[in-house]
């Protein structure tokens, strides 16, 4: 059994936290009751749960398909409503969201209110992700379809699309680029200016980022850190980078790369700097149906990648509740 919380308050006194307890007593008749200590707590709560229970709260809300049928009227139906902040759910709802849903329920109790009959209450931590979501959903998402990016996706074809491009991920990975000059020496083997290599755009930035820092400062967890919303795949999230990382390390074995090849990363680095965002930059020309030899078309799908950013790490974010296997 999980401790009652200490504090208990109100959705739309969120923005209270961090004030004087006894002034919000004094000052506000409404809220006076706010915070509440835990007998009290655990008194209403009891006598509320008596007339409640989870499963009549999911079938308030009918899970799964949660608003779909619904179209919006001048009454509001409350089951459109987020119980706990009282702001319209989005018109369609992921399994994510549905999940979110589910687990605030089990852990809160009816509050009805005059704009919300199924307007419920609990702890700020058991609702927090919830509201984050479903503002998410209901902002980005919309905006994520009309620019025609995915809401879901087949990971297991994108992990053979990742093997198709076995042939020009290679090339850039056995071609070593032309000579670099850092740190007061050249590293690189003497190969073709224009190579494979030299036409990635990612080795292009690590490139120059070489020639203006140093290798001390690009490469190792610093350099990571400072390249990380640069090498993300676009709208395939944190999850696609683990995916097409995976498949990148079982189409390149360590065992067969020469560490000069990625110098000066490691194989990790260098799988996560330059193979995963140039394979993620392929992916979205093909989703595009853009043809991919041309150099424009690259430019295209770089500036899709980087503006879907911010939507595929919330989206399909690596927190292990999609199904990768399907
Ligand atoms: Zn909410």
């Amino acid at each position: 059994m999980e401790n009652p919380p200490r504090q208990f308050f109100h959705p739309r006194q969120q923005r209270t936290q961090g004030f004087d307890i006894k002034l919000l007593r004094k000052t506000s008749k409404k809220t006076r009751s706010f915070p509440i200590d835990d007998e009290e707590f655990n008194a209403r709560k009891k006598a509320r749960l008596e007339d409640d229970n989870c499963e009549a709260a999911i079938q308030d809300f009918k899970l799964k398909g949660l608003n779909k049928s619904r179209s919006a009227s001048v009454d509001i139906d409350p089951s459109r409503l987020c119980p706990f902040c009282d702001r319209l759910f989005p018109e369609e709802t992921t399994s994510q969201l549905d999940d979110l849903l589910a687990r605030a329920l089990q852990r809160s109790y009816r509050d009805p209110r005059p704009k919300n009959s199924l307007g419920r209450r609990a702890n700020l931590e058991v609702f927090a992700a919830l509201c984050e979501r479903h503002t998410f959903e209901k902002e980005l998402v919309p905006k994520a379809v009309a620019n025609g990016w995915p809401t879901s996706i087949d990971w297991a074809s994108v992990k053979a699309r990742v093997m198709a491009l076995h042939g020009p991920l290679g090339d850039i990975l056995h071609d070593q680029g032309r000579r670099i000059a850092y740190g007061g020496a050249t590293t690189f083997h003497e190969t073709f200016v224009t190579g494979p290599r030299m036409e990635c755009v990612f080795w292009q930035e690590v490139v120059a980022e070489l020639e203006m820092y140093g290798s001390r400062r690009v490469s190792g967890i610093g350099g990571q850190y400072a390249s990380f919303s640069r090498t993300q795949p676009g709208y395939y999230g944190g999850l696609g980078a683990i995916v097409m990382s995976e498949t990148l390390y079982m189409m390149f074995p360590a065992k067969t790369v020469s560490s000069h090849w990625v110098e000066p990363f490691s194989l990790q680095e260098f799988i996560g700097r330059i193979l995963v965002p140039e394979a993620a930059m392929r992916l979205i020309m093909e989703d595009m149906g853009l043809d991919g030899s041309d150099a424009g078309n690259k430019g295209k799908a770089i500036e899709v990648m980087r503006a879907s950013t911010s939507y595929g790490s919330y989206m399909f974010a690596d927190d292990s509740s999609h199904d990768l296997s399907s």
